[in-house]
Parts: C-alpha cells; sequence; structure tokens
C-alpha cells in the first residue's frame, strides 16, 4: 500500500456518502476515515449506547449487561479517562452532615430525606458488594462536622436538633447516627464539639474508577475515549448519534454527563465546579476520617498522610457554575488559609497538587432518572453524593427502558 491511499480514500468516502445519501440508507461513519473493520466491529449492531464513563455510566453499563448478557455495549467519554467529577472528588462515603440534613429539612419533606439518606446508605452498600472493601480501599474513620467560631449560631442549632435528626435518621442505622466528640486533632478556631457521624468512611477515588473500568471491559463492554456526542436524533426504532469523531446508531441510549447536561439535553441541572487542594506527605499526621465545614461546603480528609481539601464554591457561585476546569485565586487563597489557619496550624505543610471537577446541581436533591423519549435515558443531577448515590442511579438508568 502507498503514501497516497489515504487521500484516495477521503475521495472515495465523499463519492459513497453521496451515494449513501441517494439512497436514504444509513449513515456510515465518514469523519475519522474508519475502516470496513473498525466500523463492523466497533459502531454497527449497537444495543445499546453509554454517554460519560463516570460512576452513573459505568454501572449503567454492568447492569446492562446482567440484564442482556448478549446486548452490544458501548460507552462514549469525551475524556482520555473518565473526565467529570467521578476522578476528580474527595472520595467521602457520606451520608450528609448534620447541618446539611437539617437545611434539607427546610426544602425537603422529613419522608424526602429520610429517603435520600437510605439511598445513600443503600448505595454504599451495593458500591462495597461491587466492588469488595479492598478495591475501594474503604476506611472506617468516621466522619465529623466542624464548626467555626463564626458558626456559632448553627453549633448551637445543630447541638439542640441533634435528638430530632437522630431520630428521623434511626431506621436506616439502627443506631444514633449523630453524636458529640471531643476536639481530638486539636484544629484551631471551631467550636469545642464536633458532631460526628460513626457509619461515615472513605474511599481511594482512583482505585474505585480503576475497578469499575475494569470491571465493566471485564464483561465485554467497548469503552472508546476520546469521544465527544455532540447531537442525537430519536428515530422510531433507532437513536441516530453524532459524535466529534463519527456518527452511528444504537437502538438505546443513556446518557450518564451529569454536570454537562446542558450541551445535550435539556433537563434542569447547573454545573457546579468544585475545587480541591492536596498537600504534600506530612510526617507523623495524625489526622484521621473525613471532615466537613460550613454546612458541606468546605470538606477535608487524610489520605496517603496528606490533607485533600475541597470546596469554596460558595465564595462566589456565579463563577464556579461552569463546565470550565481550572482553579480561582479567590477559592484557591481560601483554602490555603483554611489549612494555615484551622486545620494544620502547628505543622508545617506544602501543597502539592490543586484541581477541580464538575458536579451537576439543581434545587431538588432527587437526581433525575427518567426516560425523554422512547430510546433514550438519562440519569443526571448527583449533586455533591455521587459515590454515595452514582451506583444505584446507574442500575435505575439502565432499567428505564422496561
Ligand atoms: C471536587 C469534587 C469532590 C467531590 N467529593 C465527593 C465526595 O467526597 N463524595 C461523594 O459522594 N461525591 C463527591 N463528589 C460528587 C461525585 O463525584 C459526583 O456526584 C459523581 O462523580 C457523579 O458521577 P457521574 O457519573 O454522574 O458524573 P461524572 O463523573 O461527571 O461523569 C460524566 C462523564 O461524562 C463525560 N461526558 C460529558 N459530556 C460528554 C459527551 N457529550 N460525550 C461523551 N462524554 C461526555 C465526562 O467526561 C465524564 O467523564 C465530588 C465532586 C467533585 C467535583
Amino acid at each position: 500500500m502507498n503514501g497516497n491511499s489515504c487521500r484516495a480514500s477521503k475521495r472515495t468516502n465523499k463519492v459513497t456518502s453521496t451515494i449513501l445519501k441517494s439512497f436514504r440508507t444509513v449513515s456510515i461513519p465518514l469523519t475519522m476515515n474508519l475502516s470496513y473493520w473498525e466500523y463492523k466491529t466497533w459502531l454497527s449492531n449497537i444495543d445499546f449506547t453509554v454517554v460519560g464513563s463516570g460512576i452513573v455510566g459505568l454501572n449503567c453499563a454492568l447492569q446492562l449487561k446482567k440484564k442482556h448478557p448478549k446486548a452490544k455495549i458501548v460507552v462514549l467519554e469525551k475524556g482520555l479517562m473518565p473526565q467529570g467529577a467521578s476522578t476528580k472528588n474527595a472520595g467521602f462515603a457520606c451520608f450528609g452532615s448534620i447541618s446539611e440534613i437539617l437545611s434539607d429539612l427546610k426544602t425537603h419533606s422529613q419522608e424526602e430525606v429520610l429517603k435520600l439518606v437510605q439511598n445513600r446508605w443503600d448505595g454504599i452498600n451495593t458500591l462495597r458488594e461491587i466492588l469488595g472493601d479492598s478495591i475501594l480501599d474503604l476506611q472506617l474513620h468516621g466522619g465529623h462536622e466542624l464548626f467555626l467560631n463564626a458558626d456559632k449560631a448553627l453549633y448551637e442549632k445543630c447541638i439542640s436538633e441533634l435528638d430530632i435528626a437522630n431520630e428521623l435518621l434511626y431506621p436506616v442505622f439502627g443506631s444514633d447516627a449523630f453524636k458529640l466528640s471531643q476536639n481530638s486533632f486539636k484544629f484551631k478556631g471551631i467550636e469545642q464539639n464536633y458532631i460526628s457521624h460513626g457509619f461515615e468512611g472513605q474511599i481511594d477515588t482512583g482505585k474505585m474508577m480503576q475497578g469499575l473500568l475494569k470491571k465493566v471491559q471485564s464483561e465485554g463492554i467497548t469503552i472508546l475515549n476520546g469521544v465527544t456526542v455532540k447531537s442525537f436524533q430519536d428515530n422510531p426504532d433507532v437513536v441516530a448519534i453524532e459524535t466529534n469523531a463519527f456518527s452511528f446508531s444504537s437502538k438505546k441510549l443513556c446518557i450518564a454527563v451529569n454536570g454537562f447536561s446542558s450541551d445535550l439535553i435539556r433537563e434542569k441541572v447547573k454545573p457546579a465546579r468544585a475545587q480541591v487542594i492536596i498537600t504534600k506527605p506530612i510526617k507523623n499526621l495524625a489526622i484521621k476520617g473525613t471532615f466537613h465545614v460550613q454546612e458541606g461546603y468546605y470538606y477535608f480528609r487524610n489520605i496517603d498522610n496528606r490533607i485533600l481539601l475541597g470546596g469554596g464554591r460558595n465564595l462566589d457561585f456565579e463563577s464556579e457554575e461552569t463546565i470550565e476546569f481550572g482553579t480561582t485565586k479567590l477559592v484557591q487563597n481560601k483554602l490555603a488559609d483554611l489549612l494555615k489557619e484551622v486545620i494544620l496550624s502547628d505543622t508545617p505543610f506544602e501543597i502539592d497538587y490543586a484541581w477541580s471537577g464538575v458536579m451537576g446541581v439543581g434545587k431538588q436533591k432527587k437526581p433525575i432518572v427518567k426516560l425523554l423519549s422512547n430510546n433514550v435515558a438519562c440519569g443526571v443531577r448527583l449533586g455533591g453524593m455521587g459515590i454515595a448515590i452514582g451506583t444505584s442511579v446507574g442500575r435505575q438508568l439502565a432499567v428505564t427502558f422496561e
């Protein structure tokens, strides 16, 4: 084969395209100059296409395979790796700190809040069953909410309503979820006690995603990276899908793009960027557990003798309502100040990395899992709880067509 074949095939493709259009036949992927083999092997006779390889998309693909063992399933992911929130998060296996629960009770009924927490608890347990605690690197050190001195009023409200929250959540945990504990890690500038949640844990986010990816691949599901779905058209018995690289058809389409939803669908999901920093390893770091500050707008944990700290979206909601990755001085300075003044006030530290991820949020905390048309469904709006609910949202998405 000589070097002219590439140019020649471009010409051939153009001609083929014209002929195909005139016969109104199925569209063949032309943009990437795909071969017959590539098209036949990867992009024809597809039963289910999943958009997004985050925790929801991967769980959806696994559940589809379980329900339809013979189905041909493909997952399309725009990033070289999953590129939304699932590989960027803080790895809290959490159910809502006390101030979050009390705040949710202002906008949701008691039954709704109970159901949200039950779903988180069930979701974590399902994730543990699917991957196992050692792959997740699950550590059950408990979680704690700290109250800055400036938030004394919130602290007092939470203490006064501790029994109400415990009573509400008793059916989920079978014992009191929240209790007061001493400031054993000697954080500075905070009220005397933490309100701790004994059932909260932490995972290694990277290991979770690697475990899920391996599982999906071992089930014979194809994942194509670097493919952005641009648009789709639900025709009576097939969905025509247009990507940055090729067009093809699939019997069903499952959309799991969370914070990036507004690019593809009309559901009410706002992007919410969240910024994170991590320190270099710190000798003899005693801090262990997951910590929430200011109604969950800040959160930190230990990992590999480092402190990972995220949050600060509340400093400038408008600028953080974006799908652009990046960090801002305003948020990064605030995170560094929190480390210096509250978390590691007596310990020298250096910041090693900073990054951001994009969540999908809305007025209601309930995720949106629904059929959008005969052959297209979505599972989106996971807020800041995707580790807990991502598995069940993915599983529900997989059965929306039934
Ligand atoms: C900084 C941060 C910290 C967090 N901390 C926690 C925590 O500690 N505990 C917790 O439970 N939750 C946490 N979350 C939330 C949690 O990570 C998310 O709720 C969860 O990961 C959402 O999963 P998902 O699969 O719905 O979305 P994503 O993980 O965002 O996956 C969507 C995927 O779709 C891809 N995609 C988007 N558009 C297209 C397209 N057009 N074509 C192809 N692919 C596309 C994206 O690249 C992405 O990989 C945090 C989130 C962030 C950002």
